[in-house]
């Protein structure tokens, strides 16, 4: 109380205060959310805990949109949930929570977790290293990141609890960040693409108080560790909305931190047509719930600075395929050393591009051969993406198009000529000064 005191006269205060509001007013029920989340919430109450439905889950209810995961908060600490649940695991080093798997579903139940945000562990700009301490409802409300985000539901009551007008803000379709914006930019800079992503997504338009530092703080996301930009990043490109965030990040100048070259791509007309196909085909498979591939959307984002880059190495002499596996490993190296894309993803990534110039080859045994490999479809997607930019002319995928889907002996009658090229290629690559052979497609 005392403390509350004290903060509200120094100002300090920044929550309008507690609003306790009856489901009549707010319309959750009880079916809206799932019942394995219910069912947590119900066991942790029979022993004497509070526990409330928290977070996206309770914003995307009340937005009607369906929910994608549900998460719980209690004051319940760790090591009390956990016995409470026959399928339950202990997760995370930097904030232990618990992750309570009732049949298919899995439901993330952590503990209000304390803002005091002064005596937490910082680095110099601010960013809060460990933040280990567990506290009181209203704590964790403050430590959410944006007020329509730190809506809790009451199980019991059926109450929605806001102490920061996030119901306000939902009904305003504003994404606002609770507290000062930039020291809430500082502490955890990835807020500020969550901020362009949870707009995008939502439709919620970001207050212009929260929006004001972003443009400015941007270049904290350096400080990032790779990973974590790396989930965020993932999460963004696969939201159903990738084309408009990746657009709102250019805008505010928060892509420079994660793909260091997108700005340079997005300015050459035909890597901008291209980047913008693959995200726009993206969003729409996201949105009829198609399946996605993360390793092909990271393709197509730095397939345009490969490009440039073998093509300068073909430039200075050296030999296509050799030039373009240089060029690729190049192209990782600078890339991916911020965003920390995955070893699996940048295999498939290499696989996808090492059989581009391939496709050119529609003679002899060779298209048979590629038919074979496990990620032809994948290539041929891309390849038709190339196309659809008109970067390939438009004939080459529909000759593969066509080859896919014709039996044999028409695929025998599609067969172009041999020119010859390549056994003269093959008779020079065996001469013992000759440069090494291309390596094989993994
Ligand atoms: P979605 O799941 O749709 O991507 P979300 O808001 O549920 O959006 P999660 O990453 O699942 O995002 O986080 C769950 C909740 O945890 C958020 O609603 C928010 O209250 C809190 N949260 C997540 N990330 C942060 C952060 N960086 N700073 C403060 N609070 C956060
Ligand atoms: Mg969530």
């Amino acid at each position: 109380m005392i403390k509350r005191f004290i903060r509200r006269v120094l100002g300090l205060d920044d929550s309008p205060g507690l609003q306790r509001v009856a489901q009549a007013r707010h319309g959750v029920t009880r079916n809206a959310i799932s019942a394995s989340a219910l069912k947590v919430c119900d066991v942790l109450a029979e022993r004497g805990y509070s526990a409330y439905v928290v977070g996206g889950a309770v914003r995307d209810v009340l937005l009607g949109i369906r929910p994608k995961d549900f998460d719980v908060a209690t004051n319940a600490r760790p090591e009390q949930i956990k016995p409470l649940f026959r399928r339950a695991l202990l997760i995370g080093r930097r904030f232990r929570l618990v992750h309570v798997m009732l049949g298919p579903e899995t439901i993330e139940v952590s503990t209000f977790r304390g803002t005091d945000s002064k005596s937490a562990e910082k680095d110099q700009h601010g960013r809060v290293l460990r933040d280990n301490v567990f506290g009181t409802l209203e704590d964790d409300a403050r430590r959410r990141d944006f007020t329509v985000n730190a809506l809790y539901y009451d199980c019991k009551t059926g109450e929605l609890i806001d102490y920061h007008g996030g119901l306000a803000d939902l009904k305003k379709r504003t994404l606002r960040i609770i507290g000062d914006p930039e020291t809430r930019f500082r502490e955890d800079p990835v807020r500020m693409l969550r901020a362009v992503r949870l707009g995008a997504k939502l439709g919620l338009s970001v207050e212009s108080s929260t929006r004001a530092p972003i443009k400015r703080l941007a270049p904290l996301l350096e400080h990032v560790p790779p990973p974590r930009l790396f989930e965020e990043m993932l999460k963004l490109l696969l939201s159903g909305h990738a084309s408009a965030c990746l657009r709102q990040l250019r805008n505010e100048g928060l892509h420079k931190g994660m793909l260091p070259l997108l700005d340079v791509i997005l300015e050459q007309p035909l890597g901008e047509r291209f980047v913008t196909l693959a995200l726009a085909q993206t969003d729409e498979r996201v949105l009829s719930e198609r399946p996605v591939s993360p390793a092909f959307l990271f393709a197509a984002l730095l397939w345009h600075e490969v490009l440039a880059a073998w093509k300068a190495r073909e430039k200075r002499g050296e030999r296509r395929i050799p030039a373009l596996e240089v060029a690729m490993d190049e192209v990782l190296e600078t890339q991916s050393g911020k965003l920390a894309i995955t070893r699996r993803l940048t295999a498939t990534m290499r696989e996808v591009w090492a059989m581009q110039p391939r496709f050119e080859e529609r003679s002899g045994q060779r298209p048979w051969r590629l038919l074979d490999l496990p990620r032809f479809r994948m290539a041929y997607d891309f390849l038709a993406l190339r196309a659809a930019s008109g970067e390939v002319p438009a004939e080459i995928e529909s000759w593969w198009r066509a080859f896919q889907g014709a039996d044999e002996e028409t695929r025998r009658a599609m067969l172009l000529p041999d020119t010859g090229a390549h056994k003269k290629r093959r008779r020079r690559r065996r001469k013992p000064q000759g440069a090494p052979a291309p390596a094989p497609v993994e």
